[in-house]
């Protein structure tokens, strides 16, 4: 008899990364490809059907895939179904991936922002309660939000709530590739980061960045920007967590010290500035995939009730 199992996907700018469940609901046969050389005919749709077919050609033979779930980096529409901007990747704007895909293939497929997918893995794996509001900060080249209210991403009404890396920063002049002015994203990104190392530390590789000039005023202003941009988040929502996580955040000797310091003295007393729990995720390829395939259990376990 054939064991039910679950896909999960994080399509990125730069890799497909796909894993499926095994008989103990664990990670299995995780594979990477290049996002650019198989979505390199154009034709993203055709491109992941001839993708997943070969994963399930190769590993799914003796399983019964009940649900795929896609983690993407992209605004989605408020019902999941149509993925309205990908900046990263060419072509995906305004495609219907999930039904195209669950049509070729006969298996349920659902689509989420992949920030939302990092955070199911990272509440998941951190033991966190379901019940209240639950945050994800994630500092990679952007500034990736999730948003979880009793274990659920908040959508909002055109789908694209947690665009804190579009909040306008007062006095800003940054201009932002969404097309704006003044966007946090501007002050506390990583792009930003390799603006300031370009234009002050060009000799220094990014990875030291923090070990070698952490004294430096450039850089202590960055990171309070983020306490800023976090700390606006909290005090509207006064969570019951946040999760840090991304790239710069897991940059060598990044200062959390000095941005929880920065977050205290914004975030609003006594609360949430004495009660707010914070934590951090490590930045591991597999977590989005991991994340995707809980969202896909999920899916799964609503749909048999
Ligand atoms: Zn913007």
């Amino acid at each position: 008899m054939k064991i039910d199992c679950v896909i999960g996907i994080d399509i990125g700018g730069t890799n497909i990364r796909i894993g499926h469940t095994d008989e103990n609901g664990k990670l299995a046969d995780f594979e990477r490809v290049s996002t650019k050389e198989k979505f390199k005919n154009g034709n993203i749709e055709e491109s992941m059907t001839i993708i997943l077919k070969e994963y399930l050609d190769k590993y799914c033979q003796q399983y019964n895939v009940r649900q795929i779930a896609i983690g993407i980096p992209a605004t989605l529409s408020a019902d999941r179904e149509e993925i309205l901007q990908v900046p990263n990747i060419k072509g995906m704007d305004h495609m219907f991936l999930g039904r195209t895909l669950e049509k070729n293939l006969g298996i349920p497929v659902a689509l989420g922002k992949d920030v939302n997918m990092l955070y199911f893995w990272d509440y998941h794996e951190k033991n966190l309660a379901e019940e209240g509001i639950g945050i994800g900060v994630y500092i990679g080249t952007g500034i990736g939000n999730a948003i979880f209210i009793n274990g659920q991403p908040l959508t909002g009404k055109d789908g694209v709530a947690g665009e804190l890396g579009h909040i306008p920063m007062i006095g800003g002049t940054g201009k932002c590739g969404c097309g704006n002015v003044a966007c946090s994203e501007c002050y506390a990104s990583g792009w930003h980061l390799v603006e300031i190392k370009d234009r002050y530390f060009p000799e220094t590789d990014m990875g030291e960045l923090f070990t070698k000039h952490w004294d430096e005023p450039v850089l202590k202003e960055f990171v309070d920007n983020i306490a800023c941009v976090a700390s606006t988040e909290m005090n509207i929502l006064n969570p019951d967590s946040v999760i840090f996580g991304g790239g710069v955040i897991n940059m060598k000797d990044f200062p959390k010290k000095y941005l929880q310091e920065k977050m205290y003295e914004h975030l609003r007393k006594p609360y949430p500035a004495e009660s707010l729990d914070i934590q951090y995720s490590e930045d591991k390829v597999e977590n989005g995939v991991k994340g995707a395939i809980i969202y896909a259990g999920k899916l799964l376990k609503n749909r048999e009730k």
